[in-house]
């Protein structure tokens, strides 16, 4: 994997662990020699993350909407930031430039960019790595929703699978480096 798209609150958060949890897989992805693809945005875990890349030495490539540069305060300092016209465009720009994705905690925003990417994924569209850092047992909810899913069988198990799950960044890089996508099985 040369780049991956973290998808994070544009918030900080309640505890200082989520925060702690931005740096350390900012460093992680940097250690790995991994390219940071993300919002573009100076505020929260997302800049938080992005922050922690650069410090150690990694690339950072931010997408921004134009109309969002201002109020999500767009971080100059990165590697390369590009600034786009919509959101779509964005997402669509995130998407190809990364080989994996994760999402951070963070809010209704991420979970839209997170769920885009997994619905693609089941649907054929990419076969790429997607994976939740789950700090504090944040997305435990939505673990036990999509364990629901298939219970009660709106959801197939073989896609359940999709959806990669790990504590630390270390662990969670390492399942998607052996990722393979279930309709290749
Ligand atoms: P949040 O998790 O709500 O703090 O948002 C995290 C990021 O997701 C922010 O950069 C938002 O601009 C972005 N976002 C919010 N809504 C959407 C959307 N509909 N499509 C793509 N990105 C979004």
């Amino acid at each position: 994997m040369k780049r991956i798209a973290v998808y994070c609150g544009s918030s900080i958060g309640a505890s200082s662990d989520y925060e702690q949890a931005a740096i350390a897989l900012g460093n992680e992805l940097a250690q790995r020699g991994i390219g940071l693809v993300y919002g573009g945005s100076r505020t929260g875990l997302m800049g938080a993350v992005a922050d922690a890349v650069l410090k150690a030495g990694g690339e950072v490539i931010g997408i921004i909407p134009h109309h969002l540069a201002h109020r999500e305060i767009a971080h100059e300092q990165l590697t390369k930031l590009i600034k786009v016209d919509s959101m779509h465009e964005r997402k669509h720009q995130m998407m190809d430039l990364s080989d994996g994705f994760i999402a951070m905690p963070g809010g209704a925003g991420t979970m839209e960019e997170y769920f885009e990417v997994i619905t693609w994924s089941q649907i054929g569209l990419h076969k790429k790595p997607c994976g939740l850092l789950n700090v504090k047992g944040y997305y435990n909810p939505l673990i036990h929703l999509f364990d629901h899913m298939v219970q009660e069988q709106f959801l197939k198990g073989r896609y359940a699978a999709l959806n990669l799950v790990a504590e630390q960044p270390h662990e969670l890089l390492e399942q998607m480096a052996n990722f393979r996508h279930p309709d290749e099985l």
